[in-house]
């Protein structure tokens, strides 16, 4: 069974539920696929045993020796990532278009590593296998496709931290997934994520059940949450569980609150 983690917006505490969850179930892989932000490994202590880099984004490359400064580059590139031959590989989406268009040939796209896979084991004794993006690039779907693809060789029941939003890497980790939990926390900007979200697991044809966190911050949201969306579980706001990530340690409050998610992975 796969199970995944996911949210409209950032910061609604869905890796700490995810890491919660995993401390019941220390015979499942636990797969961080919040590549941009991969903040699961800290609640679970995970020492890493492999750090694999793959190459998979794209960039352009101009041989300036070709290059007559025509500045159909420029005209043609929506990322504002060349000028007259010259790149920005940070703003380089490695779409090509620049290459399709350079009137001498002068522009290959080259694969540059941009992403790491990495196996480890956490201090309950989980496979973990996790990606991270490397500094000027941003997540992408295929990263987080690789590291699904480890995590497969360790075992089929899988706990899946998502990337937040509806971007590629949040479809590529919900893709094929048994069921998501959605977690929402009680504000505007957290329900209209989750709207979004949902609608996302709908057209994936995944399974998905909403959790509320943080209730008591704000009960005017919480319950136009409620009304829009079936909450199967709701954990209250502990502010000390923050003070355990900064000591890198497990969010013991929350514990017991998500016990009652285990009902769903029968
Ligand atoms: S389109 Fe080609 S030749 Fe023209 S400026 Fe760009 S790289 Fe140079
Ligand atoms: S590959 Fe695409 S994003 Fe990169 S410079 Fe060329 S047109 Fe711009």
């Amino acid at each position: 069974m796969k199970v995944c983690f996911v949210s409209g917006k950032g910061g609604v505490g869905k890796s700490a539920i995810c890491a919660s969850l995993a401390y019941y179930l220390r015979d499942w892989v636990v797969v961080d696929a919040d590549v941009d932000s991969p903040t699961l490994p800290l609640w679970l202590g995970v020492e890493w045993e492999q750090i694999e880099r793959l190459k998979i984004h794209r960039v352009a490359r101009v041989d300036l020796s070709k290059c007559v400064k025509c500045g159909k580059c420029d005209e043609v590139c929506r990322f504002g990532a060349i000028e007259r031959g010259v790149v920005d590989e940070v703003l380089c989406e490695g779409c090509g278009a620049c290459a399709a268009i350079c009137p001498t040939e002068a522009i290959s796209l080259e694969k540059v590593e941009s992403g790491e896979v990495r196996i480890g084991r956490s201090r309950y004794g989980h496979r973990v296998v996790g990606g991270r993006t490397l500094p000027g690039h941003l997540g992408s779907g295929k990263l987080v496709s690789e590291v699904k693809k480890r995590a497969q060789q360790f075992g089929e029941n899988q706990l899946i931290d998502g990337a937040p939003g509806v971007s590629c890497a949040a479809i590529s980790a919900i893709t094929g997934c048994n069921l998501a939990f959605l977690i929402a926390e009680p504000s505007e900007a957290s329900l209209q994520g989750l709207k979004r979200v949902a609608e996302l697991c709908r057209q994936l044809k995944v399974p998905y059940r909403v959790v509320l966190n943080k209730r008591g911050l704000n009960p005017r949201a919480e319950e136009k949450i409620r009304k829009e969306f079936e909450v199967v579980a709701e954990i209250p706001f502990e502010r000390e569980v923050y003070s355990y990530l900064c000591r890198l340690e497990p969010p013991e409050p929350l514990f017991p609150h998500v016990k009652p998610l285990l009902d769903f992975l029968k």
